[in-house]
């Protein structure tokens, strides 16, 4: 097997690594492409996209590999395989970074934090920078730096027909618009340029937890809390059983629990400030909130979601905590079966919700807060567990609908969340606007292994 003009490795169902390439973070997605074409660098990556449209391949596109609903692999086409590319250069007096197309946020934070500068990223460090950063990029420095997209100043692009483009405010300026939150659709990302903010070394962040039966009570103090939040506290909520994370007491693991994660972007005396009433409130079972490296921080949730376990996922973005939707979640939240399954809830406003609607694809400025229902099994349990995990997911997301917003966060879709629901993400005018780049940069529709929106 050869691919003109290309240097990476090919990878074929032949190959000892064939089984470890063709996985994902989701380990219930079993899928057998035909090539994982693990690429060094943007030549790589167009060969292999003109190779897929000469052989009218299926292609798939792999950053991270974390997405929930496996796109990153197809069956029979070809796997464009980023994860070599993770390469990152700060630019300490210009504040910006260039991040190779397959990094991920751990790579990410790691080199900005050398500079004591950072950028707005996921909260588990192995989530890939390309797929969440297409999708809009929700994170602990939203509130204060904006989404992720918001910080994004150009990319490198591998359009469908193979060549290479630039995306700016000034150069191929729609595409760049469609990048900012319409997923993976427009190409291969090749290597993003973000803005960077002074951030830590040490911020105050951790986790405050209370008692599963406190939920409600923790839950509308919490409702408060984050109106009032300055925009340099981020926010998230955990609800299920307290992870086994050596921070945490050992006599906790296991008991469910609510815990409210903060991350203060600025100096830690304001912080303790800004978090107080929060540490005060009701009875904490413990409060881990401390100063902490920024890094460290951004990497403490990463062994609670490993890969190969299986998870299933439902989201929804929801205006407001009211009193109806926290009885939904207190009611909901604590009902699976396996002890791995859990609830989030991002907070988000600050600068997400100042950026202009039209400025970027992601479309969920005004929504308060996303939820996503996380169920998870050891891949052993699949018999037993998969379907009252997956139930479960489903009905508390179908009792939270009657006060869930109209947008949902186009990233925690899973794969039985169909166009309807794509289409929810985005709204009608940017669905539209997207398809119309679709249409001019995607015509065929190349790219369709993702949230797809079609050209229009
Ligand atoms: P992949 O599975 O590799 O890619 C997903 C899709 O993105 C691909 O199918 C492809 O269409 C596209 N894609 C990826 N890279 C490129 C590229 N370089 N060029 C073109 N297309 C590309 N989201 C948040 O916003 N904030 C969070 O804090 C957050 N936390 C998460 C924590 C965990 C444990 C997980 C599993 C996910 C989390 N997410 C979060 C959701 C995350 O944004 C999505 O799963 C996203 O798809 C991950 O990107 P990836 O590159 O790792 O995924």
């Amino acid at each position: 097997m050869d691919i003109d003009g290309f240097r990476g490795r090919l990878i074929t169902a032949g190959d000892a690594d064939y089984d470890t390439a063709r996985a994902v973070w989701n380990g219930a997605v079993d899928r057998h492409p035909r090539i994982v074409a693990r690429c060094g660098g943007t030549a790589d990556a167009a060969a292999a996209v003109r190779f897929a449209r000469e052989h009218d391949l299926e292609i798939a596109v792999r950053g991270g590999g974390h997405n929930v609903a496996g796109t990153a692999v197809c069956d029979d086409g070809i796997v464009i395989d980023l994860s070599d590319m993770r390469a990152v250069w700060v630019d300490p007096a210009g504040r910006t970074a260039q991040v190779s197309g397959g990094a991920l946020w751990g790579d990410v934070d790691h080199e900005t934090q050398a500079y004591g500068l950072a950028t707005t990223g996921g909260i588990v460090g192995h989530t890939g920078v390309g797929g969440l950063t297409l999708g809009g990029g929700i994170g602990f420095l939203m509130r204060k730096h904006g989404l992720a997209v918001d910080n994004l100043l150009a990319a490198e692009v591998v359009t469908a027909d193979g060549s290479i483009v630039r995306a700016s405010a000034d150069e191929h300026p729609e595409l760049f618009w469609a990048l900012r939150g319409g997923g993976g659709n427009f190409g291969v990302v090749t290597s993003f340029r973000f803005a960077l903010h002074p951030v830590g070394p040490t911020v105050l962040a951790g986790p405050v937890f209370w008692a599963a039966e406190d939920t409600t009570d923790v839950l509308r103090f919490y409702r408060s809390f984050a109106a009032e939040a300055p925009d340099e506290l981020g926010s998230v909520v955990r609800l299920g059983t307290v992870p086994p994370l050596p921070v945490v007491p050992g006599e906790l693991h296991g008991r469910p629990a609510v815990a409210v994660v903060c991350c203060y972007a600025g100096a830690v005396e304001d912080g303790e400030r800004a978090v107080r009433a929060l540490r005060r409130f009701g009875t904490p079972l413990v409060d881990l909130l401390a100063p902490t490296p920024y890094a460290a921080f951004q990497g403490a949730l990463d062994d609670t979601v490993p890969h190969g376990w299986h998870y299933y996922w439902k989201a929804a973005g929801l205006d407001g905590l009211s009193d109806a939707a926290i009885a939904v979640i207190a009611d909901h939240a604590y009902r699976a079966g396996s002890p791995l399954s859990y609830a989030s809830l991002f907070h988000l406003g600050g600068a997400v919700a100042r950026v202009p609607r039209e400025a970027t694809a992601y479309a969920g400025r005004d929504v308060a807060h996303h939820i996503v229902i996380d169920a998870v099994w050891l891949p052993g349990e699949s018999g037993e567990r998969a379907a009252p995990e997956t139930e479960w997911a489903r009905r508390f997301l179908h009792a939270l609908r009657p006060h869930s917003a109209e947008g949902v966060y186009v990233n925690f879709l899973d794969s039985d969340d169909g166009a309807d629901r794509v289409r929810q993400a985005y709204g009608g005018q940017v669905h539209r606007r997207l398809g119309e780049v679709k249409a001019k940069y995607d015509p065929d529709n190349a790219f369709h292994h993702n949230k797809n929106i079609l050209p229009g």
